[in-house]
């Protein structure tokens, strides 16, 4: 019987030797070095001089010379086209020491052994999804029948949830308040907005990656692929769009969660479920400003996750107040359309000088993610690598540095200082008001870093551009006055104020044992075993809960690939058992909340220099960021280990 081929191990092709050669021109030549060995079986293609010298976030040459890259390139067309002829046979499964040979190769360094098999693991020489739900007919039919999950929000972890409780035949029910999926990318549909972490990290490994248009790609790009995604797996039969969960009650007697919905028409319904599965994300509820007057403007005034579909810019004069991480992007996609904008910046912003930031992904770089063997896996190890937190010591403070400013933690923080410091000023030559107005006043990466390919930058020094460091006292009907008294008209106010990050669940009640509700018991000190299990809270399991946000650049989605792994763990754990509900020990979860505060509180985030900052609360505390390497975490939500959870 024909075996299945690996969808990794590139998509049998006829094309000549000159579409190969151009191709070529356009590919990662280290990934295309890795995909070499995979092709035939020949290691020499990685043992040679030519290596890669770096294993930097976005440099996909890892420090080669161009007589390298032309070296690498035109030994490699002869060889596909070898391959080519003999149909193009699936390459043979590496033996580990070989799969950690190539890793040390990419990475430019040797590799840790203990975080090879996570790294293994995403890369899927055998073809199989590791995450897929392999124990359904363990479970009898009838009892997984009797058994009903609600999922809320159809965002990348709700949607990765539905398809997980597919597999594993059970029956479930995504709740989702908008009209589609895709959460964060639903919603943001703002000019400009696009992913900052590399587009063939940030989508789920399980899916093919060689459809990206760009290397970052944009809002509605991302927007249509959950869409598709959702199809593909029949998610949306098992969706209610436009209903909302508004309360969630947990009834001991039963052992059910009672949810209460409405639809946006107002009906309301109540879903009985045996676990909860909270896809609500953690940047899903906007923060508006408080400032006097905001109801007075007579204009279109809105948060950037709300923009007005079909807005006309032209000629208009815009407010923006907040750069952030949307406004950054916002900003240089309307700069030219407007009439003028004023951009309302409280603090200045670090960011990582990005040359692929807009880039298209070029055809031939397609074609070898399509066609070349494990070219597009090597690839996304080429992002995943130097962004899994591996290198997170270099976010903790060095308790022995002194630097009378503030504004590095450690020598290496002092050296990145001054490549990023170096960025700005030379792209605001002549103007030095705009450069004392761009330089962060705390240490690189204490607030999430941004992406620039230099147009945040070339935006500011527009000459309709104006950026405004005074605070802002008041809106007014036709404009907004800053403390100064000075007045600046507008027709337009987009508050990009980003989002209450700190309000876990927001706004839904949630109350669980004896009667506890979980606002209270998070407080403005909101914290989860792993993120993800809450003491009192029985079979309530989150997604992108407390302490999960990624600064360190890694990607969410497979933050949240880990996080259903252990939540379909759980679900395992119930019905193999026969046991009705969980919830973690106290001590479990205090043990891990004390390690976490001592973690978090010596990193770069938490650095007393940031005043304000998303990732804080109103003390100045982090309860919404993640110390944890990710080879770490992957490996505690493997399996959940029953010994740390009380059962009924
Ligand atoms: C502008 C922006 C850019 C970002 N860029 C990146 C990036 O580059 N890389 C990265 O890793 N992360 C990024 N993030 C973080 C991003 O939120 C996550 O990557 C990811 O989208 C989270 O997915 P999620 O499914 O957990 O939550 P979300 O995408 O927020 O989805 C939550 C869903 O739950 C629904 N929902 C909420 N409450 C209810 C309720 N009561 N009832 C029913 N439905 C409800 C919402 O409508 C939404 O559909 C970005 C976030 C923002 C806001």
């Amino acid at each position: 019987m024909a075996t299945e081929r690996n969808p990794h191990a590139g998509l049998p092709f006829s094309d000549d030797d000159a579409t190969i050669a151009a191709a070529l021109e356009d590919v990662c030549v280290p990934a295309l070095m890795c995909s070499m060995v995979h092709m035939t079986g020949d290691p020499s293609w990685i043992r040679g001089e030519i290596r890669p010298r770096v294993a930097i976030l976005n440099n996909y040459e890892s420090g080669l010379t161009a007589e390298e890259l032309a070296e690498i390139r035109s030994h490699a067309v002869p060889v596909i086209a070898q391959w080519r002829d003999a149909g193009c046979p699936e390459p043979q499964v590496p033996s580990p020491e070989l799969v950690k040979e190539l890793m040390d190769f990419m990475a430019a360094a040797p590799v840790n052994p203990a975080v090879v098999p996570m790294f293994a693991d995403d890369l899927h020489f055998d073809g199989a999804d590791s995450g897929a739900i392999t124990w359904k007919d363990e479970i009898r039919a009838d009892v997984r029948n009797a058994f009903h999950v609600v999922v809320i929000g159809c965002g990348e972890s709700g949607l990765l949830t539905g398809i997980r409780l597919d597999q594993a035949g059970i029956p479930y029910t995504i709740i989702e308040k908008t009209d589609g999926p895709g959460g964060t990318w639903r919603d943001n549909r703002y000019p400009g907005a696009r992913v900052d972490i590399g587009s063939h990290f940030y989508c789920y490994s399980f899916e093919p990656s060689d459809h990206w248009s760009e290397y970052f790609c944009r809002q509605p790009e991302l927007r249509a692929y959950f869409e598709r995604v959702m199809r593909k797996y029949r998610v949306d039969e098992k969706c209610r769009f436009n209903t909302e969960v508004t309360q969630a009650t947990w009834n001991e007697a039963t052992a059910t969660w009672s949810v209460e919905v409405r639809t946006l028409d107002g009906r309301t319904d109540v879903i009985e479920a045996n676990v909860v599965v909270s896809g609500t994300g953690a940047l899903n509820a906007p923060r508006m400003p408080d400032i006097a007057g905001m109801e007075e403007f007579n204009g279109p005034s809105f948060h950037s996750a709300r923009w007005p579909d079909g807005l006309d810019l032209a000629g208009k004069r815009v407010a923006q107040i907040g750069a952030g991480a949307s406004g950054f992007q916002i900003s240089p996609t309307i700069a030219d359309e407007v009439a003028h904008l004023d951009i309302y910046q409280r603090t200045a912003q670090w960011m990582f000088p990005n040359m692929n930031y807009h880039r298209e992904v070029p055809e031939g770089d397609v074609w070898a993610m399509r066609h070349l063997p494990f070219y597009a896996r090597w690839f996304r190890f080429l992002m995943f690598y130097p962004a899994s937190g591996l290198s997170i010591e270099g976010s903790r403070v060095d308790p022995t540095w002194h630097d009378p400013e503030g504004r590095s933690i450690s020598q290496a923080s002092f050296e990145r200082r001054t490549i990023f410091e170096n960025w700005i000023t030379s792209h605001l030559e002549g103007r030095p008001d705009l450069v004392e107005k761009s330089m962060p006043h705390y240490p690189p990466s204490a607030k999430r870093m941004l992406q620039d390919n230099g147009s945040w930058l070339k935006c500011l020094m527009k000459p309709n551009v104006e950026l405004i460091k005074t605070g802002i006292e008041r809106v007014t009907a036709d404009g907004v006055v800053t403390d100064d008294g000075e007045f600046r008209a507008a027709d337009v106010i987009i508050y990009a104020t980003g989002f209450r990050h700190n309000d876990y669940l927001f706004p839904m009640t949630i109350i669980g044992r004896d009667g506890i509700n979980l606002r209270e018991q998070f407080g403005d000190e909101p914290t989860a075993y792993l993120g993800i299990s809450i003491p009192n809270f029985p079979n309530l399991f989150c997604l992108y809960g407390p302490g999960t946000n990624l600064a360190h650049g890694a990607s969410l989605i497979f933050q949240s690939e880990c996080q259903v792994n252990y939540v379909m763990s759980a679900i395992h754990e119930l019905l193999s058992t026969g046991r009705r509900a969980m919830e973690p020990k106290l001590e479990v979860h205090d043990k891990y909340v004390e390690i976490y505060e001592s973690e978090i509180n010596q990193m770069v985030w938490a650095h007393p220099t940031v005043k304000h900052s998303h990732f804080k609360n109103k003390d100045g505390k982090i309860y919404t960021l993640s110390p944890w390497p990710i080879p770490d975490y992957w490996e505690w939500t493997r399996k959940v280990n029953a010994d740390e959870y009380d059962f009924v």
